[in-house]
């Protein structure tokens, strides 16, 4: 197997695992409300997480020590999130994180964060509740078009409910999910809107552009 399909294939079996801890911890509820509160996986998982506010430098974001995540103390709160559910993936998926860094290892675990914060069936109600069905695949350049909308359902802190979870994240999960059209490898797509994030901050910067969104 190629190093390419090693990953996919890696991805493939960290989201599927995060699949069927959402379905075994009854995370996928209708009424589950989101972003779902790290302390549900906290106690499904039976592994809690603390933020090291002395531990601030940027290199490692978190590390799993006796059955407790230590999220480092300079994360912003999409990446405390992302921290603590990737470190539960290294735990769910019996690999280690730390000496070496094994790519498969880090693309799985990188998988299954995604799915448990970005879970197929609340990406279904979100979009379906913000005008954006997903019964058919979403196109390439429906994610230049849906951009804000696409951030605004992310991260953005314009007073809607969101994921709070990166763009990147949330893109992710819909290639990972089938909802975006097309053979593209998922990291174009994140390039895409990583490159559009920045233009959109800017705007953001000086009020946003409420008045362009599609609803409300
Ligand atoms: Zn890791």
């Amino acid at each position: 197997m190629d190093a390419a399909s090693s990953l996919a294939a890696a991805r493939e079996h960290g989201a599927g695992l995060a699949a069927r801890d959402v379905r075994l911890w009854g995370l996928d509820a209708g009424a589950l409300r989101y972003p779902v509160p790290l302390g549900r996986y906290a106690v499904a998982s039976g592994i809690e997480y603390r933020r090291e506010p002395l531990w601030s430098h940027r290199r490692t974001a978190g590390v799993l020590l006796k059955g407790m995540v230590f999220v480092s103390g300079a994360a912003s709160p999409e990446e405390t999130r992302f921290t603590f559910t990737h470190e539960l993936g290294h735990r769910r998926l019996e690999t280690n994180h730390g000496e070496g860094k094994d790519p498969v290892a880090e693309a799985a675990a990188d998988a299954y964060a995604g799915g448990l914060l970005v879970s197929e069936p609340v990406l279904r109600r979100i979009f379906a509740s913000r005008g954006i069905p997903l019964d058919m695949p979403l196109l390439p350049l429906d994610l230049v078009r849906l951009r804000d909308e696409i951030f605004s359902i992310a991260c953005c802190h314009d007073g809607r409910q969101n994921f709070k979870v990166h763009v990147k994240t949330l893109v992710i999960a819909l290639a990972d999910n089938g909802f975006i059209e097309g053979e593209t490898p998922f990291e174009s797509h994140w390039r895409l809107l990583d490159h559009l994030s920045q233009s959109w901050r800017g705007r953001t910067s000086n009020g946003g552009r409420a008045s362009d969104r599609r609803q409300g």
